[in-house]
Parts: C-alpha cells; structure tokens; sequence
C-alpha cells in the first residue's frame, strides 16, 4: 500500500477551507504522476490530493475524480470530447494570438497537443493576471463544450475552447518557461485542458488506482480524522466491488460523503438506471481445453448469438420511487421505465425503441424491477431464424423510429442480474437462470431465453456446438453452474466463462479487435485509396497504441472505397505522441490518423518481430522485439468498441505465449480485464 504521509508544509497555501478546489493544484498533482511511472507512487499523489478535497472542499470531491479518470460523466450519459486537432489548434492560436501556421509547425516538432498549447500560452505576454481556474469551472467549461450540437458548432466550441485557454495559467512551474524534455512541460493548466479536450489524459493514471484512491482517502477521512491510518485490504475491496457493480460517480461520491464509505455497500447498490460493466468470457482452443478447465464442475453450454451485447433495466411504475434512475433518455410504456445499455454502458433506448415497445409483453406481472443480460439479434421473421451479425449493423444507431424499423431484431436473454429489488450478481447462475425463466415469457421472433445444455460430455458438447453454428450462432458460451465461481463478476474477463467459437477452434484462439492507426496507398488498381493499414493494439498500463501488423487481406473494393472515404477526415499530420511503433522503420504508413475505429481481424498465427511493439514491455524479450500477426484478415468493423475497449497487450501476450506453449503445458490464464 502506498505512503499516505502528507507533508508538513501546506503544498497549496492559497486553497482555503470552503473555496473551489484550484485548478492549479489538481494539474500539480497531474504533473508529478506524469513524472512516475510507479503504481503505488501515483496512487499515493491521487490519494493526498483527495484527502485535501476531502478536508477543504468535500463538494467538489465528484469533479476531482472525474476530471482525474480523464470523463466528464459516467459512460451511459454519452458525453464525450475527443475533439479533433484542427479544432484545438484553431482556439489555442486565437488564444494566444500565434498564427495556425506556427503551431502547427510546432505541432510537427513536438507532436503533443497539450505541450503545444502550454509553449503557446507561455510565451504569451499578458497584461492581466486572469482569475484562477476552479476544479469545477473547468468541468463545467467542457461539459458545455461537449454538448454542443448542430449548426455552427463547430465555432462555438472553439469558442469554448478559448474561454478556457485564456483563463489558464501562463506561468509554468516556477515561472519558467516549458522544457518539454525535462519536465513534460510541467502543471500548465493549458495542457492538461488539450489533453482532456483530445480525451486523453496520458498519466498514466489507470481508472483503478483513482478508485482505490478515493477509498483510501475516505477510509482515512473518516477513520483516523486526517491520520495516517491505512485502509484495510477488505476495506478497499468493498469501494472497488461497489464501483463495480454501480459504476457511477454521480451515484457513489455523494452517496459516500453522505453515508460514509463503510455504509456504502448498503446504501449503494447494483440498481435499474445504472448500467453495470459486462462480465466477459476467455476465449479457448478446443472442447477438450474446457473440460480440462472445468473438471469435476457441473457447468452449461450456451449458443454464443452473433448480435450486440443488450443489458435491460426496467422498473415498473408502481415502484419507480424506489430507484433514482440515472440514466437520462429512458423509454416509458404503460408497464414501466426501461432503459437498453450497450457493452461500453452507452444508452441504446434511441437505437432499439422497437425492443422497448414490446418489453411488457414478455414480463411478467409480478416483475417489477430488473437487470437482464441480452444479445439482440437480427431476426428473419420469414424463415423464422437469426440472421448475420452485418445485417443487424445496418441499423441506424440513433433516433430510430419504431414504424422505420426494417432489419427486426430479437432478444436472447441469458443472464438476471437484478429483480424485484434485489441484486442477484453473487447468487449461482443455476439460481439466477431459474429466476429468469420465472420472470419472463417468450415471444417468438421477440423474446427468448439462450439455448443451452448442461452437459459434460464432449460429444454431446461437440453436438450443440454444431447445433449452434446451424443456428448461425458463433460456438458456444461455456458457464459454471454452481458455487462462487458461477457469480457475476461485473467488469472481468472470467475463467469461469469460455468462449469456443466455431472458427478459432484450430486457430489461435480468438479473433482480434485492433485500431487502425495508418494507412499505405494502394498499388495497380487501387491507387486511389488504401492498400494497407497499420493495426495496433492497446495497452491500457501506458495508455498507448501498439503496432501488431500491417494488413491488406480480407478488403472487397467496395470496403476499400467506402474505408477511404470514412478515414480521409479523419487523417493527422504526425502520429500521435502515444503510438508505438517501430522508429527509423522505413516503410511507415503514408498517412496517419486519430485513434477512432475498431476492426474485427483473424490471424493464422502470432510471431515475435522487431518492427511491431504490441506487448513488447510485457513479454519483455531481451530483444525488445513485440508480438505481431502473420497473414491477418480484415473480418468486420466493430462499431460496439471504443479504441480503447480493443484487444490488450496482455491479452496479445497470453495467445502469444498459449500458442508458444501448446503441447508444452497449459499454464495458468493471465486475468485481464476489458
Ligand atoms: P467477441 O464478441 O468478439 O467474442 P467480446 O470481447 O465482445 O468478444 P467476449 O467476452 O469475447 O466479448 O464474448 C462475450 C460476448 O458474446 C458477450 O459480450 C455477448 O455480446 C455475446 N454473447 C452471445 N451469446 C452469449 C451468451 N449466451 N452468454 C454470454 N454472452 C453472449
């Protein structure tokens, strides 16, 4: 556990009790996690500061930790920066009174916004000192920038964008100017408002270490009244476990300062409104790898559909007073209030208002309140059977209208997390499966449960795996049945469930989700779009892209031209300071772009190669050489991914070292989350 030990010496002597938190202060705390590279260092610099927002300013508690998990509300709200480069570029010019020619000849030399934005603001003569930022002011500054929409907004967020910058600091640490080499420009407050306009903060201060942070802080608010008590391991497990199942500040911050941290568990739990992070499944080689896994276990063998991951919470009119649903856009029928969550907790209610419409036909009466874990799927209502996964993408993703409705889709529940008031995550799934046949009806073509069958014997096994894939379903979703193990675990990539898709089963695994983070120009016939891209990983520990391959296989002309069309706005001048890839390389991609899309990609194998970087500091080779793809094949674009939710690392190292050892031995799993 980290020191908590504050210094003797007040570190922000013009913060008094009862006033904003300063701005200033929390970008010093940034700069010196910028600084280190160590876990427990970071986490002891987050914890400090919090206690300090803690004791002066507890209101402000909610918007420190935000701005420190680098969001400005919780994922289901949909507000999101990410503004692009020329937009920031445009407002730090204006700010500063230096032509877009200069910066972004500084943007070529430097390559980092934030850096940019602090040498400009530096340099910059100023008659009057501005009134000090605030915590709050500026996360109220960019929660208005972000919901910005329509005509001319484009100018207005610029706007935005320059209120801000000119308020910001203009004196570096120590009065000096940036010296990007030594100190990464310091706590300039311009800075770290670009990196937070770009919506990414690159601390490398992970969304965990800020949670246990905040635990620590109120253990030590609360237990030793500013002591240096250190919370106990079980203490700090239960904010994380809450955070997990409520993954809600807005919910949890005040909530905590009203209850206390230790009452939390009770007064703060898994409820409809507030989608929960998904528990996701390991990927596995064969039938016979499973029962080696599940040995002795009674587990069950469910159709892996092919569609997008639903989570559906409801609660009925008569008790909607119970529950302070958080979500904002939620669908009303005469039943009740539901909303539809994706995989990355995003609000689909706009896209699936057909699901909406027909919830109160398949729930039953005396369900009042629930949490359902769902694939919807597009639906042939002729042939009566499910229909691939590029039909359902066909769907508009906002403000659909029921009667517009073309490609229908139907729901295939195959988890209750929460019903009638109580959540259900830490009972065994055999409990929460006959719960959920209770609670619901079948509809067909709307509504049914997962397929499944307990079985552990693998012809049997091998059977409903065929079974499955006749049914245009992937493979299957393998699940404990009994015990701890089968518990919901929100936010885990679990042991406990197996995924055996039908095409990996002589492969390596599992297919890829990778970001494309350049391009080639095509040769012969395709020279007016892409030929090829750079694919990388993502490494959540140092927020950075790493380059795995180059891919050109699996493209139909058509996809290439539509691709050109959707990457060309979105191309940059340099890559971003936080891509890894191979320097001095002579074939860099001719053009480089933002990190947005997410492309599904299959691989004949994995090798080790000097020019890739994806999972070099995991693996840690002598050579410094990282994993990369041999022969990949572009599959489908994953509109359900952020770049960030792409294959990890260390995901990269496990199938790597998994096809290493094959034969060898089995070896234990690497736990990865998202
Ligand atoms: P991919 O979907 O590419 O396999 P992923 O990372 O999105 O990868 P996984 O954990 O690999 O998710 O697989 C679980 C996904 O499979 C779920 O997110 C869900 O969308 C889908 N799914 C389909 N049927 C089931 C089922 N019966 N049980 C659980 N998940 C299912």
């Amino acid at each position: 556990q980290a020191t908590l030990k504050s210094s003797s010496k007040d570190p922000y002597p013009d913060w008094k009790s009862g006033e904003p938190v300063p701005y200033a202060a929390l970008c010093t705390t940034f700069s010196k996690i910028e600084l280190t590279t160590k876990r427990l260092e970071i986490l002891a610099h987050c914890s400090l500061f919090l206690r300090q927002v803690l004791r002066l300013t507890p209101n402000d508690v909610l918007p420190t930790v935000l701005m420190m998990i680098g969001k400005l509300a919780a994922d289901y709200a949909g507000i999101e920066l990410g503004i692009g480069e020329s937009l920031i570029m445009k407002a730090i010019g204006e700010t500063t009174g230096r032509s877009l020619q200069i910066i972004k000849a500084d943007q070529r030399e430097i390559g980092d916004l934030g850096l940019v934005a602090a040498k400009s603001r530096s340099n910059q003569p100023t008659m009057f000192k501005p009134k000090p930022l605030t915590v709050r002011g500026v996360h109220e500054g960019l929660m208005a920038i972000a919901k910005i929409e329509g005509q001319g907004a484009q100018a207005q967020k610029v706007g935005g964008i320059k209120k801000l910058l000119s308020a910001a600091d203009t004196n570096l640490a120590k009065g000096k100017g940036v010296d990007i080499t030594k100190d990464k420009g310091g706590p300039s407050e311009a800075k770290f408002i670009v990196r937070m306009l770009e919506g990414k903060m690159r601390l490398g201060l992970a969304d965990k270490t800020v949670l246990v942070a905040l635990a620590q802080a109120m253990v030590i608010h609360e237990v030793s009244k500013g002591g240096d008590k250190v919370p106990s391991t079980d203490q700090l497990a239960r904010g994380e476990t809450t955070l997990n199942e409520l993954p809600s500040y807005e919910v949890i911050v005040p909530a905590m300062l009203e209850h206390g941290i230790f009452n939390l568990r009770d007064t703060c739990r898994l409820q409809p409104g507030v989608p929960l992070k998904p528990m996701l499944a390991k990927p596995t080689k064969s039938i016979t790898e499973v029962l080696d896994r599940f040995e002795g276990k009674d587990f069950t063998c469910e159709y892996k559909y092919d569609g997008e991951r639903a989570q559906i919470h409801f609660v009925a009119h008569d008790v909607a007073q119970e529950f302070a649903t958080a979500a904002p856009s939620a669908g009303k029928t005469e039943k009740g209030i539901s909303n539809i969550f994706s995989r990355n907790s995003e609000d689909l209610s706009k896209k699936y208002p057909d699901i909406l419409a027909k919830l109160p036909t398949w729930v039953r009466d005396d369900t009042k309140s629930f949490v359902l874990d769902c694939e919807t799927v597009a639906w042939d209502l002729v042939e009566k059977n499910v229909l691939p996964f590029q039909q359902l993408m066909t769907r508009k993703r906002k403000d659909v209208k029921v009667e517009d409705v073309k490609v229908k889709v139907c729901v295939f529940a195959f988890d209750l997390l929460f019903l009638n008031g109580e959540a259900l995550v830490n009972k065994p799934f055999r409990e929460r499966r006959d719960l959920m046949y209770k609670a619901f009806t079948d509809v067909e073509g709307e509504f049914a449960f997962a397929k499944y069958g307990n079985t552990n014997e693998l012809d049997e096994i091998q059977t409903l795996l065929d079974e499955s894939v006749k049914a245009s379903c992937e493979g299957l979703m393998v699940k404990m049945l009994d015990g701890v193990e089968s518990h919901y675990e929100p936010s885990r990539r679990s042991q406990n469930w197996l995924k055996v898709k039908k095409d990996y089963l002589s492969g390596v695994g599992d297919s890829l989700d990778l970001v494309v983070l350049g391009a080639y120009f095509g040769k012969g016939k395709r020279t007016s779009v892409y030929g090829a891209f750079l694919l990388a990983c993502y490494n959540p520990s140092t927020e950075t892209y790493e380059s795995v391959c180059n891919i050109g296989t699996g493209f139909s002309e058509a996809v290439l031209e539509e691709l050109h069309s959707t990457l060309s706005p979105i191309v940059i001048d340099r890559p971003k300071p936080f891509y890894s890839h191979s320097a001095g390389n002579k074939d860099q991609p001719d053009v480089w772009f933002e990190p947005s899309f997410v492309w599904e990609v299959k691989t004949a194998d994995l090798t080790l190669s000097p020019r890739y970087k994806a999972a070099a500091n995991v693996l840690n080779d002598a050579s410094g050489k990282g994993v990369s793809l041999r022969f990949p094949r572009f599959i489908k674009i994953r509109d359900d991914k952020k770049p960030e939710m792409a294959t990890s690392s260390r995901q990269v190292a496990e199938m790597y070292r998994k096809q290493e050892s094959v034969g060898k031995s089995k070896g234990p799993a690497v736990d990865d989350d998202f």
